[in-house]
């Protein structure tokens, strides 16, 4: 029986009565009904009642390459009939995740040669968390393991990654986070920035606040500091140029180990395949997932540097970790498909090069002047849009996050899917998109802007 022997009205009965959402308020959700994605291909995903829409998300901020890729289904089903599951536990390994790791040490910065196979971004923190609470054990420092992260970060739903955010709604529903991890100041200049602060000044404050709070826990006491290069969940917090230095610059003067979570920004989204070579960070453990098979399987790879690894290695021992799926055969042909018609199609150097710039001028030129934006910004394939009810003093809407709703609300009805965050909206298109698809996203973005500036009159 399939799905399409089911009206709409069917489905979302069956959904509301059996399945519970994600991220969901699930009395809104069943009073509403899900709208049910049915099909996808390039940049659109399409609705069961035949509705158009321009993925301004790719996904879940992961279907890099868009969809309808037939590729990637071979290449998953290719695999399934030679083998479809063997673990990498107790000695043993199969081919393909073996060849994946070998192509991300070659695309990864260069101190980062071996990779941690996982299902999903929040397990690839949970286990980058124990390792470098490990790594630390096995140096002898067995009290350095707090880690310093920033308010409003995103890594994850688990427990563990719930504890690295800093997220407030999230952490009021943990009943108990994994302890000693302490969250400073996000480098979030449109509403931290001081009257009169450069750019350059604010983000050397940004990064003050993690010497603060090295200095305040004691360095000896300090296992590492976490951060996403841009803070993606949290409203596309692009940090000024002077934050990822200083901070490289502070986790060394204290032997902080610097653990960058590329959950959303790796394979391509900044322009290049991770933010650590679009900023220059050299990081100790770097958590990838998401647009590793641009969504179409579930899996995740943290890198761990040579520093780490080297210490795992020769004084570890068995590293008690694992999971049933770490390097599974088919989400890792599906990978390195995905890293090949990346390369192939010169996706990266696209958006570094053409699309990046234009993407970043049409935000600016189009819909920055919108009375109800406040702000915008970009970084690659990345853009936030700020709602304001008064550009000049940045005063926003009551009650906070309603009018981004609204704004989200409307874009979809005009064909155009993004997220609201707060009072942000986000965009995170799929690389392939191209000027003209940029185009039209600006004109649905602007006619959802006048519709809400309507309601909101
Ligand atoms: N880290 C970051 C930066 C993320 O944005 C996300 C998800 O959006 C995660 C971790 C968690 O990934 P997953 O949802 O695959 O567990």
């Amino acid at each position: 029986m399939t799905y399409q022997n089911f009206s709409l009205a069917q489905l979302q009965a069956i959904d509301g009565a059996h399945h519970l959402h994600p991220f969901t308020d699930h009395k809104d959700l069943r009073a509403a009904g899900a709208r049910m994605i049915t099909y996808a291909k390039g940049p659109f995903i399409y609705d069961s009642e035949g509705n158009e829409i321009l993925d301004g998300m790719a996904g879940l901020w992961c279907v890099n390459i868009g969809y309808g890729r037939d590729e990637l289904a071979e290449a998953a089903y290719a695999q399934m009939k030679e083998l479809p599951y063997y673990n990498s536990f107790f000695r043993c390994s199969t081919p393909t995740p073996v060849l994946l790791s070998q192509k991300l040490a070659e695309i990864s910065p260069p101190n980062l040669n071996q990779v941690f196979y996982g299902s999903s971004g929040s397990e690839a923190n949970d286990t980058a968390l124990r390792l470098v609470r490990h790594y630390w054990a096995l140096e002898g420092k067995p009290q350095k393991n707090r880690v310093i992260s920033r308010q409003s970060a995103y890594h994850g739903s688990t427990i563990a990654g719930t504890s690295l955010g800093g997220m407030n709604a999230m952490h009021g529903q943990l009943y108990g986070a994994v302890p000693n991890i302490a969250h400073v100041m996000m480098p979030y200049a449109y509403e931290l920035q001081h009257a009169g602060e450069s750019d350059h000044d604010f983000g050397l404050r940004a990064a003050k606040a993690v010497e603060d709070e090295i200095l305040r826990a004691g360095a000896d006491n300090v296992a590492a500091f976490i951060g996403e290069p841009v803070q993606g969940a949290g409203g596309v917090k692009i940090p000024p140029a002077s934050y990822w230095p200083e901070i490289q610059r502070i986790c060394r003067k204290y032997d902080v180990l610097l653990m960058l979570d590329e959950v959303i920004t790796g394979y391509g989204r900044t322009g290049e395949w991770f933010a650590a070579q679009s900023m220059g960070i050299e990081p100790d453990t770097m958590t990838t997932a998401k647009a590793l098979t641009s969504g179409y399987q579930p899996l995740s790879a943290l890198f761990v540097s040579d520093r780490v690894a080297s210490t795992i290695v020769e004084k570890g021992g068995e590293f008690f970790h694992g999971y049933t799926y770490s390097g599974h055969p088919v989400a890792c042909a599906v990978a390195l498909k995905n890293l090949e018609i990346i390369e192939r199609e010169g996706m990266i150097e696209r958006v570094r090069d053409e699309t990046g710039p234009y993407f970043a001028a049409a935000l600016k030129e189009r819909i920055a002047g919108h009375d109800l934006v406040g702000e915008v910004r970009s970084f690659g394939f990345l853009g936030a849009i700020e709602i304001v009810k008064d550009k000049a003093t940045k005063e926003r809407f009551a009650p906070a996050g309603s009018a981004a709703t609204l704004v989200r609300d409307h874009a979809i009805a005009n064909g155009m899917m993004l997220r609201a965050t707060g009072d942000t909206m986000i965009l995170s298109p799929p690389l392939i998109w191209t000027k003209e698809i940029i185009d039209m996203a600006c004109e649905r973005i602007v006619k959802a802007l006048d519709a809400a500036k309507e309601d909101l009159a």
